[in-house]
């Protein structure tokens, strides 16, 4: 049985568990806001444009990959080029993926 002290404590907590709850339902729309605004950085950043338009070189090796080339993926310490001539002037030789 349920005292009236008891209904006061239980009522109490209910309580305490709603603003909980609405102050998490204001923080996931603030989260939401905040991944949405990254999104679409995200979206503007990664435009492919801008990532063909990169070469990829090893440190090591010796030849300049397309950014999206599977050699250039498996590149560890990675050299970036903004231009083919830039990699061409250090010495590096064109893959494949850049013979066209
Ligand atoms: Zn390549």
């Amino acid at each position: 049985m349920f005292t009236d002290k008891n209904m006061e404590n239980v009522q109490r907590s209910f309580q305490l568990a709603k603003s909980d709850i609405y102050a998490l339902y204001e923080h996931v729309k603030v989260l939401r806001a905040e991944v949405d605004y990254l999104k679409q950085l995200n979206m503007k950043s990664s435009q492919p444009a801008a990532v063909e338009k990169q070469f990829v070189a090893s440190e090591t090796g010796k030849k300049v990959h397309q950014a999206n080339c599977l050699h250039a993926q498996k590149i560890k310490k990675r050299v970036i080029f903004k231009t083919k001539t830039l990699a061409l002037n250090k010495g590096y030789k064109l893959c494949s993926c850049l013979a066209y």
